[in-house]
């Protein structure tokens, strides 16, 4: 291992070894070399944070609010002007491409800026005189100390969904990010801290399930937020709230999409095609199922197959690639295995994306679109999450076969429908036990003034993330009722009062 840079965690304001001396290797996927190893915390280095955090608390939830404002506008510039090297630090760890490496820290930072408006976000209720000379309000306040645990697919903005509404609302926040692609959360914890943010305020503890169980049985921190897959989410919500924790655990996803023989066939085929192989489909939102509704399924597969074949698959650092190749060796060999077994299943393998060599990255974690036809509801490359370029299309005959066969599908995180029909799109829309839905959207990821979240194994939980969810989950509401004894005098009571 040459010219490997040492990815360390950060506590209080600065970079920190901590005591473990174990770490992981983390690539480049497109060259498929060791380019850091990033340090995998022990509980001390998470106690070590959480204590940070939690010195750090007092102070920071007492800033008035138009302090915390201006804390928040300084990082939402800061992101700004950094984005170009945010991306270029995920797409090498990551390996998407570049372009869609500035989308996601676009994404990430319309949570910023949701975040700067925390003075409005917070504003409670009044009512005068709810009786003889006695006001009652409710106000919001933090929680303490907050965690977030975070997948390797959005390194920059699965976080940006969490810290920076936690961090407004007057919370202290300790990061436990994907050791597969670590280095994007140190340029935020820089940045946080050229924001003004005070140390010790926004915490990184880098790791892997070690760390997770210090965190999940920590007694200091209040409430974790988690994202990522499906067993794992689980396992955090359970273990984080048997200790008495908030949580909301976000896990994996099986996204379906429907084509009516009306849609236009040829513009569904673009998005699927886009929404299934972007990011090499390593996105909880991402298309991985295609139902073909009766005599729309020919032309589609056609559509699919030919469109498939046409994606430019290469380094992230190439301007001309349009996908970019898996995250680890492992993903990669995984995924293949799952296409190698298609033929017991009597699915067809239409396109296949084994074996792909891309000049000049032949040791690269690549595999190309591939696009399975005539697949059931048992096979294995259905009912499994793949998290790989593989779209598979299953074919029903009615929307409402169509229908039914999402829901009895143990994910629900995201779902779209192709048509024209407003009838059509209203009977899904209202039909599907999903929590995001797209009409004639491949992927309806909402807006930051909106809340992200799934149904049924894609989220344990209550609360959906950032939006007016992510505030009311790092905040718990106080109702005051106050008399001043210049108003009216009553007289004390034994008995609930049964008048005004
Ligand atoms: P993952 O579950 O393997 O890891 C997520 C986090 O949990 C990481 O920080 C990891 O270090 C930690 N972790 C892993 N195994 C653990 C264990 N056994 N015990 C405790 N902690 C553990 O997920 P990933 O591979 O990094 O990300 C991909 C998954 O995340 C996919 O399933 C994808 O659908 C999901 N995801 C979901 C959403 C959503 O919004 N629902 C968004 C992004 C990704």
């Amino acid at each position: 291992m040459t010219d490997t840079s040492r990815i360390t965690h950060w506590i209080g304001g600065q970079a920190v070894t901590g005591s473990s001396g174990r770490t992981a290797p983390v690539f480049n996927p497109a060259t498929g070399a060791v380019t850091g190893e990033v340090l995998l915390a022990e509980p001390a280095d998470v106690d070590a944070a959480v204590r940070s955090a939690a010195a750090a608390f007092g102070a920071w939830s007492q800033e008035s609010l138009a302090a915390r404002g201006k804390v928040l506008f300084a990082f939402r510039n800061l992101l700004a002007e950094n984005a170009q090297l945010l991306a270029e630090a995920i797409t090498d760890e990551h390996g998407k491409v570049l372009a869609d490496a500035q989308g996601e820290v676009q994404r990430g930072l319309e949570v910023a800026e949701f975040a700067c408006g925390v003075p409005q976000l917070v504003k409670g209720e009044f009512s005068a005189q709810v009786s003889a000379g006695v006001d009652a309000f409710s106000f919001r306040e933090p929680l303490g100390v907050v965690a977030g645990i975070t997948p390797f697919n959005f390194p920059a903005m699965v976080p940006l969904w969490m810290h920076p509404i936690a961090i407004a609302t007057g919370n202290t926040f300790v990061l436990k990010p994907s050791e597969r692609d670590p280095s994007a959360s140190l340029i935020l914890a820089r940045l946080w801290q050229r924001a003004g943010l005070p140390d010790g305020v926004f915490n990184v503890v880098q790791g892997d399930k070690t760390a997770v169980d210090a965190i999940l049985g920590h007694p200091e921190i209040a409430a974790v937020s988690f994202v990522g897959s499906t067993p794992v989410a689980r396992y955090v919500h359970e273990h984080a709230t048997r200790s008495g924790k908030r949580v909301q655990a976000l896990g994996g996803a099986k996204n379906h999409a429907v084509v009516l023989p009306d849609a236009d066939l040829d513009y569904s085929a673009d998005h699927l095609v886009a929404a299934a192989y972007g990011s090499a489909g390593e996105r909880c939102m991402a298309v991985s199922v295609a139902v073909a509704v009766g005599p729309a399924a020919d032309p589609l597969v056609d559509a699919l197959a030919r469109k498939a074949k046409a994606v430019r698959v290469g380094p992230g650092r190439d301007p001309e690639a349009e996908m970019g190749p898996l995250v680890t060796d492992t993903a990669r060999a995984r995924i293949a295995g799952f296409i190698g077994g298609v033929q017991q299943s009597g699915a067809t393998v239409v396109v296949d994306g084994r074996g792909i060599t891309v000049p000049g990255c032949e040791q690269g974690f690549f595999l190309g679109p591939t696009l399975i036809d005539h697949v059931g509801t048992d096979a294995d490359v259905y009912t499994q999450e793949l998290f790989g370029p593989v779209l598979v299309v299953v074919r029903v005959d009615s929307l409402d076969e169509a229908i039914a066969v999402i829901n009895a599908n143990p994910y629900g995180n995201g779902t779209a429908i192709f048509t024209e029909s407003g009838d059509a799109a209203r009977k899904f829309e209202r039909g599907v036990h999903v929590g995001m839905i797209g009409v004639n959207v491949p992927i309806p990821t909402p807006m930051a003034y909106y809340s992200f979240g799934g149904w049924k194994d894609s989220m344990f939980g209550d609360h959906h993330m950032h939006g007016p969810e992510g505030v009311r989950f790092y905040t718990r509401a106080k109702a005051v009722t106050q008399r001043w004894h210049g108003g009216a005098q009553q007289a004390a009571s034994y008995n609930f009062p049964t008048a005004n």
